[in-house]
């Protein structure tokens, strides 16, 4: 099958805006849901829906089978060891924030130092950030050079014996650069250090698998590889989160509740305090199977070309000034042309039925690498075609002439 065919799966893509075709490049912020997501959404509501875990009856037992389910697809997704090892959340955020929370309170003590990356999306600093303040704890920056690759004896200089986790992006939301995940994991290792990585740019376009990376934690979004919105998962080593903290508290979380003292459940329930999304879970683990069958290898190679293609294209455009030339990239292609601000380039392609992101995309620490306030950042998906991109072009160019 070719990747052009799946555009019939995807209902949205067949409206017309402004009286154009839609073409849509703001995956990376979110993906287009199949219709095979969809409907498994409406037939749980219809046919399975029944709070999980807790009931006896055929509904419950039904639900709480698919959530389950859905953990295993998961667990299978990413190569974890035990499904013991997938705790549900809202998303990467929450992802991120459970660890910085349940890790800081559980590992870390006055002294310590995390280290970040200047790539990171802030919702891979700010968790960091408050820990640290709480804690009083160090956050250190790894930097990035101008072709947008992280400088990796920098990182090795910066990390020590007082390092307890180094937190990086598996691929930059702005940049789209491919981080070397699994040296960098070595670089945490060896100094008894761990790794979380931020996976929400990778999982959707890249094969992964966290036993090889030998990531610690590992944080995805469902919304960004064609599931829900409100779903997503954190994997963690299981004898981690054994040891850490619970996050919140409430139902489930919990073996026996009494004033004088509360016992928490077993993994992966101590961190999924509350009723979870279990819709969510199941319907994500749909979109896993969707993307299964099409093949990560396949997706990867196909959206390779496609940015290289638009690469090519659009270096053909005068002014034209890409951020992020590192040779491993995945997924976005960030520019600004000539002078024209993002906002007014993002908007006049707008009105062509262009949708593109513009702005610091929740990563203002790489604007401030380049001295901007702004990119046009176009994102890629395999229902995405090499024609969207001459219309893209076009669009550019027309842009550019209004502002002659
Ligand atoms: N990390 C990266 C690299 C991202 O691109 C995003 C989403 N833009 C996030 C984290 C946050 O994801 P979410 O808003 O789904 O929690």
């Amino acid at each position: 099958m070719s990747f052009e065919e799946t555009r019939k799966d995807f209902p949205i893509l067949t409206q017309q805006i402004y009286g154009k075709p839609l073409v849509y490049f703001d995956n990376a912020a979110t993906t287009q849901k199949p219709v095979c997501v969809i409907e498994k959404i409406k037939n749980a509501y219809y046919e399975q829906n029944a709070n999980i875990h807790r009931g006896v009856h055929f509904l419950s037992e039904r639900a709480t089978e698919a959530h389950e389910c859905a953990r295993k697809k998961v667990q299978q997704f990413i190569n974890a060891r035990s499904s013991n090892e997938i705790i549900f959340t809202r998303g990467t955020t929450e992802a991120i924030n459970l660890v910085a929370f349940s890790f800081g309170e559980t590992f870390c003590k006055e002294g310590d130092e995390i280290i970040v990356t200047e790539m990171e999306h802030h919702s891979n600093i700010v968790p960091w950030q408050m820990m640290c303040e709480r804690k009083k704890v160090h956050l250190k920056v790894a930097h990035f050079d101008e072709n947008g690759m992280l400088n990796l004896d920098e990182l090795r200089k910066l990390t020590n014996e007082n390092t307890k986790l180094i937190a990086v992006a598996h691929v930059s939301n702005v940049l789209g650069t491919v981080n070397p995940v699994k040296e960098i994991a070595q670089i945490a290792h060896a100094a008894g250090a761990l790794l979380l990585v931020d996976g929400a740019q990778s999982v959707p376009h890249l094969q992964v698998d966290v036993q090889d990376i030998d990531a610690d934690f590992f944080a995805f979004s469902g919304h960004k590889i064609y599931g829900p919105t409100g779903i997503g998962v954190l994997f963690g080593k299981e004898q981690l989160l054994e040891k850490m903290q619970p996050y919140q508290g409430g139902g489930e979380m919990i073996q026996k509740v009494t004033f004088e003292k509360t016992t928490y459940n077993e993994l992966p329930f101590k961190f999924e305090a509350g009723t979870p999304d279990f819709i969510g879970s199941t319907a994500l683990a749909e979109a896993l199977n969707y993307v299964d069958k099409l093949g990560m290898k396949n997706i990867a190679q196909y959206e390779h070309d496609l940015l290289e293609y638009a690469r090519i294209r659009l270096s053909e455009i005068d002014g034209m000034r890409f951020f992020g030339n590192a040779p491993d990239r995945s997924g976005v292609l960030s520019f600004l042309v000539g002078n024209i601000h993002p906002y007014d380039m993002g908007s006049i392609l707008d009105k062509l039925g262009i949708a593109v992101r513009t702005g610091h995309h929740c990563a203002q620490p790489v604007m401030d690498h380049f001295g901007i306030e702004g990119t046009v950042r176009t994102s890629f998906a395999f229902y995405n075609t090499k024609a969207e991109i001459d219309t893209l072009f076009n669009g550019i160019v027309r842009a550019q002439k209004m502002f002659r």
